[in-house]
């Protein structure tokens, strides 16, 4: 009968449809890095440094100052679904953090091996103790620790072959997109001082001190001909019939000329992306600005926190926001009124 040549219905093996998601929220080494990170900003660190070795594939090192993970919460650290961020769906809500679903350091641990050293205040040493596929190896260890955390993440995708193979031919790209996403983080968090080396390299790739100015940290990064081109846009409005936000930009003049346009936007201090946002002011530039078409553009954007939905696929940066036209229409002409402004003012110094 037919019914012999049918495939048959299989439950997978938990392993594997861990290791499966995982590939998911951990596409490439960008994405630990990214979520390292993030766990640090949570953790109220104001020193974060990374170490990359091969693009991310050999070692991704994050070591923070923030407040340290309790000796009594490592054995479950590393599961899927266990956070100290949130306990209600309704917490959602009002999440400050950036992360809360309890999978960033799970995933992780099921395509690489994980290796934490941490310290909470108080404590005379720290515990160092290392994961695999959700689970701690061996009881942690006492050993000298600075303040925070240190995580070590060593050979990503050593269970994916055709993944890790991939990724081998293009580690530059992926030290690239490390240093972009790090410089990003470093030019908003003001009180944040960041750091990335590639392993064994003297000077780091990017390094920026707490409390220097956004200009001043742009320069660092971006370099000065970004720095020197930027003029300030801000809106603040209130409407409680159709949006409530504010912005906080800088954005760059017409002495500004680039092949692509740079978008560094944080939505409630979130690094997001939003394409509707950057077609309008790519829109505004063409516009106004025919010549510097493709600007640089950084935008801190606060919104209430239940205007934004933050509980997307974890790997989707890409935010839609309530009353998401009122906002592109406020910031289109804020950003339309200042390229005007910094257009006349440069037919007036022609003139003169
Ligand atoms: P989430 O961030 O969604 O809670 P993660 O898997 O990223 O999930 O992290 C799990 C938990 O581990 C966090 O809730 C936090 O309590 C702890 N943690 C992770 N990284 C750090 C860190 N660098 N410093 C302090 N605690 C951390
Ligand atoms: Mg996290």
């Amino acid at each position: 009968p037919p019914s012999r040549e049918l495939p048959r219905i299989r439950r997978l093996e938990e392993s594997v449809v861990n290791r499966i998601a995982a590939g998911e929220v951990i596409q490439r080494p960008v994405s630990a890095v990214k979520e390292l990170v993030e766990n640090s900003l949570d953790a109220g660190a104001t020193s974060i440094n990374v170490i990359v070795k091969d693009g991310g594939l050999k070692l991704i090192q994050v070591s923070d100052d923030g407040h340290g993970i309790r000796y009594e919460d490592l054995p479950i650290l590393c599961e899927r679904h266990t956070t100290s961020k949130l306990s209600t769906f309704e917490d959602l809500q009002s999440i400050r953090t950036m992360g809360f679903r309890g999978e960033a350091l799970a995933s992780i641990t099921y395509v690489a091996h994980v290796t934490v050293t941490t310290i909470t205040k108080g404590q005379l040493h720290g515990y160092r103790t290392s994961y695999r596929d959700g689970a701690m190896e061996q009881e942690p260890k006492a050993c000298a620790a600075v303040k925070g955390t240190q995580i070590m993440v060593e050979n990503l995708f050593y269970n994916m072959a055709a993944r890790r193979k991939m990724m081998q031919n293009n580690s530059q790209d992926d030290h690239a997109k490390i240093v972009d996403l790090l410089s990003r983080f470093a030019i908003h968090y003001e009180g944040l001082s960041i750091s990335c080396r590639k392993h064994g390299a003297a000077r780091p790739d990017v390094h920026t001190v707490a409390a220097s100015s956004k200009v001043e940290s742009i320069r660092g990064v971006y370099g000065p001909s970004v720095a020197q081109s930027l003029i300030k846009v801000e809106v603040s409005y209130n409407d409680p019939s159709s949006a409530i936000f504010e912005m906080n930009g800088l954005i760059s003049d017409s002495s500004y000329v680039a092949k692509k346009t740079t978008m560094v936007l944080f939505i409630n201090d979130r690094l997001v992306d939003c394409s509707a946002l950057k077609r309008v002011i790519e829109v505004v530039y063409a516009a106004t600005l025919p010549k510097a078409s493709k600007p640089f553009v950084y935008m801190a954007i606060k919104l209430p926190p239940e205007h934004v939905d933050v509980n997307v696929h974890p790997t989707k940066r890409e935010v839609s926001l309530l009353n998401q036209e009122v906002i592109l229409g406020q910031i289109q002409s804020a950003i339309e009124g200042k390229l005007r402004n910094c257009n006349e003012a440069m037919t007036f110094e022609e003139q003169t």
